[in-house]
């Protein structure tokens, strides 16, 4: 190849590390076919982070021909929840994506515990009877090497009697673990004689009281990929000092080599993404429940209106790396902001009322518009809007006193209500406090677009007729989080210091018929405001909507 041509080439295809990765696993053969794993631990709901490593599992897998398994890390009986494992199935399938087998690492448990002998049986795993605290203790720190345990020697046949005893539940929790015989100076601190089992005696979700015993993650995840035969094992950053051990099972067990690979976590300014403390904001009731929409759970943005396509476009957008990176949530939000603006459906909703009653409008008069659901298909679907002689505006559209740029209605000024007329302020009607409670405005018949000539104006306001609203309840979002960095928390605080306390503000809004209407599915435009999206709560009487974004924003992707 031309060397000038090269670097220009490599950058259209623009491959991450992991695709370049698996390309040249396929090309050497050392892989015949892609094989990943999302393996979430069902004790909390899915989070955005999560959808970064769906999006990477399934999505290496969809590109290179290959399949993704849904895997239950479900090793730690305490945690996990039924309800869990629903939630992540919905979450995926909502996301978009397939997977080929649902497979539990408890499925495995025989396997492993078969796999536990063999290790006793070749020497290189032995049953201990020390404290958690000797165990700690002896395995020095990283400065200086471990010492071995007084039971470390002890005969195979030992070692298989007294593992079986834990496994029959002759002991009690803590009194014995089995663990690995590997290097007890090894400078990698896991390597130091690493647990691989535990006596616990909890009910597994799935096993139920077949166990007394449990396998550690070490012990259980590499393996679960072996059996699986994952080829592209991805996890993050935090798992590479795991990854020799992982390698050390494989080996000595003689299973297929699955391999493991490191991406940086996700993470995301103004919130937070550990499932641990978003459940502890459950239980303390900071929020309404997991998919309260100002969580960072998927369940909780897709109750705000955020849509799998927008994830994704996120996903692509943020890349794969290797080092830790903290991502703007303004980012997300453009994606957002990109994916409805080119679907959702248009309506007016004003927010704040000002009365305008249009004197010489016919009394009675009902005039039917029909609007565009979206202006980018003018010829697409329409809604029905009815213009009668008294609307609200939003109070913000009119200033009595405005400054050069202001391009709405003012006194004696003009503004073309959205779709209809021209209409002209002709009185400002006060209350005894002075406040502004009506204006009279007299409408242009001749500006009806589409009719005669078009007479332009600067402004161009939304409306609703009062005869026609109808009232809605709107949640308006602000971050669960005041802190951009919540990863960065000083010493002397706790992260539930920097909730924000105005992070929901109910308020009220005066819709056109036709958003009740509404059958996208999708967030909608109130049209100059943002996107909200019908919430569960709506009853009959009325309809809530949470805000899912607002419509414009200074922020500008790279
Ligand atoms: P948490 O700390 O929130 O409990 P976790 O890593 O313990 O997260 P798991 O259920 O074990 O949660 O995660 C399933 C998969 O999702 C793992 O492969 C994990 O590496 C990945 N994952 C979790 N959090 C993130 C994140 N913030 N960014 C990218 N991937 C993530
Ligand atoms: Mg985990």
């Amino acid at each position: 190849m031309d060397e000038a041509m090269k670097p220009a080439a490599e950058e259209a295809r623009n491959l991450n590390f992991l695709e370049e990765i698996i390309e040249e696993d396929l090309k050497t053969g050392k892989v015949q076919s892609v094989i990943t794993r999302f393996p979430p631990e069902p004790n909390g709901y899915l989070h955005l982070g999560h959808a970064k490593s769906i999006c990477l599992n399934f999505g290496l897998a969809l590109k290179y021909g290959g399949e993704t398994n849904l895997r239950y890390d479900d090793t730690n009986p305490v945690k996990e929840d039924i309800e869990y494992v629903d939630a992540i199935k919905e979450d995926i399938s909502w996301m978009g994506f397939q997977w080929a087998k649902e497979c539990y690492a408890s499925d495995y448990f025989d396997q492993l515990y078969a796999w536990a002998e063999q290790l006793i049986e070749q020497g290189q795993a032995y049953v201990d009877d020390q404290t958690q605290e000797e165990i700690s203790k002896g395995r020095g720190t990283v400065e200086t090497p471990g010492v071995e345990s007084p039971y470390r020697n002890r005969s195979v046949e030992e070692n298989l009697r007294l593992f079986r005893g834990m496994k029959a539940g002759k002991y009690a929790e803590g009194e014995k673990v089995l663990r690995a015989k590997i290097d007890m100076a090894s400078p990698n601190m896991l390597m130091r004689d690493p647990i691989l089992y535990r006596i616990k005696y909890a009910s597994h979700h799935r096993t139920g009281d077949k166990w007394c015993i449990y396998p550690m993650y070490d012990f259980t995840h590499g393996q679960c990929d072996s059996i699986e035969r994952i080829t592209h094992s991805i996890c993050t950053l935090e798992f590479d000092v795991h990854r020799p051990l992982y390698d050390w099972f494989i080996e000595v067990l003689g299973i297929f080599p699955s391999h493991q690979y490191e991406f940086a976590r996700l993470n995301l300014t103004y919130t937070l993404m550990s499932k641990r403390k978003l459940l502890e904001l459950v239980q303390k009731e900071y929020v309404t429940g997991w998919d309260d929409p100002r969580m960072p759970t998927l369940c909780g943005v897709r109750r705000r209106g955020y849509t799998p396509e927008s994830l994704k476009l996120f996903c692509d957008r943020i890349g794969v790396s290797k080092r830790d990176q903290m991502m703007d949530i303004q980012l997300l939000e453009w994606c957002v902001r990109q994916d409805l603006n080119a679907r959702s459906n248009r309506y007016m909703v004003v927010q704040k009322p000002l009365k305008v009653t249009l004197t010489n409008w016919e009394k009675g008069k009902v005039e039917w518009f029909d609007c565009p659901l979206n202006p980018a298909e003018p010829e697409g679907a329409s809604r029905k809007v009815p213009l009668t002689g008294e609307l609200y505006i939003e109070q913000d559209d009119f200033m009595e006193e405005p400054p050069r740029k202001f391009f709405r209605l003012r006194p004696g000024g003009e503004v073309r209500l959205k779709y209809t007329y021209i209409i002209k302020c002709k009185e400002v009607v006060k209350d005894a406090d002075g406040r502004v409670v009506e204006l009279k405005c007299t409408y242009d018949p001749s500006t009806k677009p589409g009719g005669g000539e078009w007479r332009s104006v600067k402004g161009t306001i939304h409306w609703v007729s009062t005869a026609h609203a109808r009232e809605i309840e709107i949640r308006d979002y602000d971050h669960l989080f005041l802190k951009e960095d919540m990863n960065s928390i000083p010493e002397d605080k706790d992260y539930m210091d920097y909730l924000n306390p105005d992070s929901l503000v109910v308020g009220t809004g005066y819709a056109e018929p036709a958003l009740l209407e509404d059958a996208s599915g999708i967030a909608v435009q109130f049209e100059r405001t943002g996107y909200y999206f019908k919430d569960r709560d709506s009853t009959d009487e009325r309809a809530v909507f949470n805000k899912t974004v607002a419509l414009k924003d200074s922020y500008r992707p790279e």
